[in-house]
Formats: C-alpha cells, structure tokens, sequence
C-alpha cells in the first residue's frame, strides 16, 4: 500500500512495529502450513507472504510478478497454488472471467469466510466486500435462492477507474 508515516506504522495491530508484524505474519503463516502437515518451504512462504500483503484475490501471474526473483517457475507455483487450495489454506475461485483467482483468509482480516467480491472489468483489480445475503425489495427471498449453495460477485467498474 502507500506510504504510511511511523507513527501509523507503531499504531498498527496490537501495537507492534512493522517488523515485528512481519515477523509474527511468517511464523503465523509457517504454523498453518504445519497445522495442515504441510512442509515450510521457502516457496511456500513467500506465496502465502505474497497473499498476505495483497489481502485480496491474485491470480497466479500476479503472484509470480510479486514473488522475489528466483522461487519457482511458473509450473511448480501453479501446482503449489492447487496443493495450497486442497489444504484449504487458499481459497480458489473464478469470478467470472475464467480465471482462477487464490485468497488467502487470514487472522488479520475482518473480512468473513464467506465473504463477496467485486471484480473490475476496466483494471481487473478484485476487492473484497463483506458478507453479503440477496433479498427482493419487499425484503423476501427469492425461492430459488431458498435452499441453493452460491456465490455473489459483482463485476463492474472499480471506484478507481473513470
Ligand atoms: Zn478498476
Ligand atoms: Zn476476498
């Protein structure tokens, strides 16, 4: 994000510096790797780091872009990303456009599990909105929606393009 003076930076989650928040993020993202019996490797964590950072759905270029130089290839993230997403430490989705898109739901985030997005047609940018539920104006639910499992996302034009 921007830039952020130092007195936000010490005004940050429960107090802590920059550094000590990236430092406990690492250890936090390394114990739910084991948690799920999963190795820490490097690899691993710079793309759960990466996911963190964003707080929002990347697709796997986007999380190659962001990688430091030299973890991986193309290849090895793509199956990292689909071993992540069936340890449900990633979510997966499509919101429309045929791509898949990775988020990570982390204890920094106020955001709930079942939680919407908008996705920006012009940019591509995903933001994440909270949880969301579908009435009619009269404030029923449609009957079709009653019992059924799904999704809401949006797709439009972000606030930031004209
Ligand atoms: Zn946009
Ligand atoms: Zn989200």
């Amino acid at each position: 994000m921007g830039k952020t003076s130092s007195k936000e930076e010490r005004g940050g989650r429960r107090g802590e510096s920059r550094e000590a928040h990236q430092v406990s993020v690492r250890s936090e993202l390394k114990e739910k790797l084991r948690t799920e019996g999963l190795r820490v490797t490097r690899p691993r964590l710079e793309v759960l780091v990466v996911l963190h950072e964003r707080a929002a759905p990347m697709t796997h270029e986007q999380i190659m872009e962001n990688l430091p130089n030299g973890f991986g290839d193309k290849a090895s993230i793509w199956r990292l990303l689909g071993d992540l997403a069936e340890r449900g430490i990633l979510r997966r989705m499509d919101l429309g456009d045929r791509v898949w898109r990775y988020e990570l739901i982390d204890s920094c985030r106020g955001v709930a599990d079942d939680h919407a997005h908008l996705l920006c047609e012009d940019c591509g940018d995903v933001k994440c909105l909270p949880a969301m539920e579908l009435r009619a104006k009269d404030g029923s639910v449609p009957s079709a929606l009653l019992a059924a499992n799904f999704q809401i996302r949006i797709i439009g034009q972000c606030g930031d393009c004209p």
